[in-house]
C-alpha cells in the first residue's frame, strides 16, 4: 500500500466505492487523512460501510471541508451530462483526480512507464512489466490492469512503476509527468463519456503533458490521429519514437511481418523475429512487441535482455492464449474478444479454424467478419446470438447450435479431430459479451480452459 502522508490530518472525499475507490479510501485511512466516502449505488455504500470506510453524503456535505476528491474513472463525471457532485467540487474550487494522481505525488522520485491505446494496453503493459522484471529491475505493474495504483508496493528511485491507463484515469491525473508514455492506437471508443472523438484523443493526448526524464514518447502511428500526435510531438522538439506493425518507419520500430526492427539510430536493425513467439500472435500484437521494447529500451534496459525477455513473455489469459494441443488439434482461449473487432484479431491468425463463437451480441454482430469465413471450417453457435449469428454465416460457412460451451467444444475437437488438417485451431473468440451464460469473460475463458484440460488424451503438451 502507497503512503500518503501530504493528505495526513487533511479532509480528502472519495467519489465511487469500487475496487480502486476501496483502495484509495484505504490508503487515505491509513496515511492518517479524514475520509468521506460516497457511491451512489446504496449497496454498494453498505458493503464499504461494513468494511470500515467512513461515509458521507457527498450531494449534501459542507463542500468548504474536502481538499481534494478522489474520483473513480468509472463514474461519468463530465459527459454525457456533469455528476451532480462533481459539478458540487468544482464550483467548490475542488481538484478532482483519481489514485493514479495520488501515486505519482506519494512516489515523485520513482520512473514511471505508462501505456494507453484503444486496444492492446493490457498486453503490452504486462509485456513490460515482463521485460523489466527478467532484466532485474525492482518493478510494479498496475493501474487498470490487475492491482489498483495504491496497492501497488512503495517503490524508490531504482524501481519503475509501469501502469495501464484508460482514458478516463488520464483525464483525471493533474500531475502527470511519465517518463516514458506509450499511445498504441486510437479508434473511435467511449466517445459519450469524451464528448466526441476530440474529447477521447484529448483524454489520451494528457499521457505526454509534462513528462519527466527520459521524456520519452512512443506512438503508434498505424492510425491518423497517432500519426497527427506524432507530428506535433516532433513539431514541439520532443523526444519521440514511431511505432508501426504496418509500414517501415525512419527513425522509430516498426515490425511489418513481423521481424521487429530498431532504427531509432539509423541502423535499420533487425532485432528479433516475431513469428517465433506463439505468445504474442497476429500483427496487431507485433505493434504491442515494438511499443514494448521501444519502452523498455529507451529506459535504459539492455537490448540484448529484452530481447530475451520478449521471447520468454507467458502471454495473458484469455487474449489468444493457448490452452493445449491434442491429436495435433490446438485450442485457444481468446475470451476477451467481445466484439467482431476483437475477434478478427483472432481469426486472421489461423487457416483451419473451428471456431466458438456467441454469448450476448454487440451492435453489428459479426457481418464484418464475413471476409475472413474462408478460414472457418466449422462455426459452434452458442448463447443468445446464435440465431442472429447462423444467419450472418448461412451460405459462406457451415455452423452447428450448440447451446453451451461445453457442447461446442467436444463438437469442435471431435470434428476437428476427424478432419485432420493439418494446423487445426479450436479457437473460443466469441465476438460476444459473456453475461448471458459466464458472471464475466474470464469466467468463460476459465471454463474453456477447464473443458479442453478435461478431454481425455496428452492435452497440455507442446505447440
Ligand atoms: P486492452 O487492455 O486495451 O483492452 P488487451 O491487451 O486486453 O487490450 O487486448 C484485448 C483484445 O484487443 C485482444 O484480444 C485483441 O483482440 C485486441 N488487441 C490487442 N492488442 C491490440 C492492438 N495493438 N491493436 C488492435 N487490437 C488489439
Amino acid at each position: 500500500m502507497i503512503d500518503l502522508p501530504f493528505l495526513k490530518g487533511h479532509v480528502a472525499a472519495v467519489m465511487g466505492l469500487g475496487r480502486s475507490g476501496l483502495s484509495a479510501a484505504k490508503a487515505l485511512l491509513a496515511s492518517g487523512a479524514e475520509v468521506w466516502a460516497w457511491d451512489d449505488k446504496e449497496e454498494t455504500r453498505e458493503s464499504a460501510r461494513k468494511a470500515g470506510i467512513p461515509l458521507v453524503n457527498l450531494a449534501s456535505c459542507d463542500w468548504k471541508r474536502p481538499e481534494i476528491v478522489v474520483w473513480s474513472p468509472g463514474i461519468p463525471h463530465t459527459w454525457p451530462r456533469p455528476h451532480p457532485i462533481a459539478e458540487l467540487a468544482r464550483k467548490a474550487g475542488r481538484p478532482i483526480l483519481c489514485d493514479i494522481d495520488l501515486l505519482l505525488r506519494a512516489r515523485s522520485e520513482a520512473s514511471y512507464v505508462a501505456i494507453t491505446g484503444t486496444n492492446g494496453k493490457s498486453t503490452t503493459t504486462s509485456l513490460i512489466g515482463h521485460i523489466f522484471k527478467k532484466a532485474g529491475r525492482k518493478v510494479a505493474v498496475g493501474g487498470n490492469l490487475g492491482t489498483p495504483a495504491l496497492d501497488l508496493e512503495p517503490l524508490s528511485s531504482q524501481g519503475t512503476y509501469v501502469l495501464e491507463l484508460s482514458s478516463y484515469q488520464l483525464e483525471l491525473v493533474p500531475s502527470a509527468g511519465f517518463g516514458v508514455a506509450v499511445l498504441l492506437n486510437m479508434t473511435p471508443d467511449h466517445l459519450g463519456r469524451h464528448g466526441g472523438m476530440d474529447g477521447y484523443i484529448a483524454a489520451k493526448r494528457r499521457i505526454f503533458d509534462n513528462q519527466a526524464p527520459p521524456a520519452t514518447a512512443i506512438v503508434g502511428i498505424d492510425d491518423e490521429h497517432g500519426r497527427r500526435i506524432c507530428s506535433e510531438l516532433k513539431a514541439l522538439a520532443r523526444s519521440v519514437v514511431p511505432i508501426s506493425a504496418e509500414t517501415k518507419v525512419k527513425g522509430g520500430v516498426h515490425a511489418a511481418n513481423g521481424l521487429l526492427v530498431d532504427d531509432r539510430k539509423g541502423q535499420n536493425e533487425t532485432v528479433i523475429d516475431l513469428n517465433s513467439v506463439r505468445t504474442l500472435p497476429g500483427r496487431h500484437n507485433w505493434q504491442n512487441a515494438a511499443a514494448a521494447y521501444a519502452a523498455a529500451t529507451e529506459s535504459g534496459l539492455d537490448q540484448g535482455a529484452v530481447v530475451e525477455a520478449i521471447r520468454s513473455f507467458p502471454g495473458l489469459a484469455h487474449r489468444q492464449e493457448f490452452v493445449g494441443i491434442n491429436d495435433g488439434v490446438r485450442f485457444v482461449n481468446d475470451s476477451k474478444a467481445t466484439n467482431a473487432d476483437a475477434a478478427e484479431k483472432a481469426l486472421v491468425c489461423y487457416d483451419a479454424i473451428y471456431w466458438i463463437l456467441g454469448g450476448q451480441a454487440k451492435e453489428g454482430g459479426i457481418d464484418s467478419l464475413s471476409e475472413h469465413f474462408g478460414r472457418v471450417r466449422h462455426a459452434f453457435l452458442i448463447g443468445e446470438a446464435a440465431l442472429s449469428f447462423a444467419h450472418s454465416l448461412e451460405g459462406l460457412a457451415d455452423y452447428t447450435h450448440c447451446g453451451d460451451l461445453a457442447t461446442a467444444t467436444q463438437a469442435a475437437y471431435e470434428m476437428a479431430r476427424q478432419e485432420g488438417i493439418e494446423g487445426a485451431v479450436v479457437l473460443l473468440s466469441p465476438a460476444c459479451a459473456s453475461w448471458d451464460q459466464f458472471k464475466s469473460f474470464e469466467d468463460r475463458g476459465d471454463q474453456f480452459r477447464a473443458l479442453v484440460n478435461a478431454l481425455p488424451e496428452n492435452l497440455g503438451g507442446v505447440a
